[in-house]
């Protein structure tokens, strides 16, 4: 696959910020809002914002059950923060019924909401990266961790004790936003992934 369409999940959140951080590892991503976009794409990059809206937004569109199969069928994907949250299977703290957050599959995973968030909502920290020579400069906000992990889920980073990057096949998931940094290794990771040279 020399240039594969890489879509942006663009119902809420960092869109933007994550268009711009493919473009500059050389991707040409496209927004996906609608099923047709959806279908069109090789993979999903699902941004950080807020997962109980992004799901609300996701049921209103009728998309849950197209993006669940793609999933399923092997589409690669990555989600930062809240879209970690939605490639989990399983989700701690998931919001108030009928507007809770949709755990979509892609990593087996169980992932809690808010996690590092009661007293601090945000910080920020070096930690080191599988397959990374430095560390990555993690910016958390409002952000979730990994509480288990299933068979296959390789654990690429950690921060105060719980898994806060992993990977799963070709599904990436991160707690933090490399998309703020300016740092674009977790993107390059991201098109390596669906480029099959990682
Ligand atoms: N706390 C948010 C949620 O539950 C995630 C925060 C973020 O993406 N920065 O979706």
């Amino acid at each position: 696959m020399s240039s594969p369409r890489i879509g942006v999940l663009a119902l809420q959140g960092d869109v933007r910020e994550h268009l711009g951080a493919l473009r500059a590892v050389g991707a040409d991503p496209v927004p996906v809002r609608r099923r047709p976009e959806l279908d069109a794409v090789d993979a999903l990059l699902i941004p950080g914002g807020e997962s109980t809206t992004m799901s609300h937004l996701l049921r209103e569109l009728e998309l849950t059950d197209p993006l669940r199969a793609r999933l399923a069928d092997g589409m690669p994907a990555y989600g930062s923060c809240a879209g970690m949250i939605l490639l989990a299977t399983e989700i701690v703290d998931a919001g108030a019924e009928g507007r809770a957050a949709i755990p979509l599959g892609g990593v087996d995973m169980t992932v809690r909401r808010n996690a590092f968030g009661r007293q601090v909502d945000s910080f920020e920290g070096d930690v080191a990266f599988a397959g990374l020579d430095d560390p990555v400069h993690a910016v958390f906000i409002r952000a979730p961790w990994v509480e288990r992990v299933g068979p296959g889920v390789q654990v690429l980073a950690e921060a105060a004790g719980h898994p806060v990057a992993v990977r799963h096949g070709a599904v990436l998931a991160t707690s933090f936003h490399p998309e703020v940094t300016g740092d674009r290794r977790i993107h390059r990771l991201f098109v390596d992934i669906v480029t099959r040279k990682a």
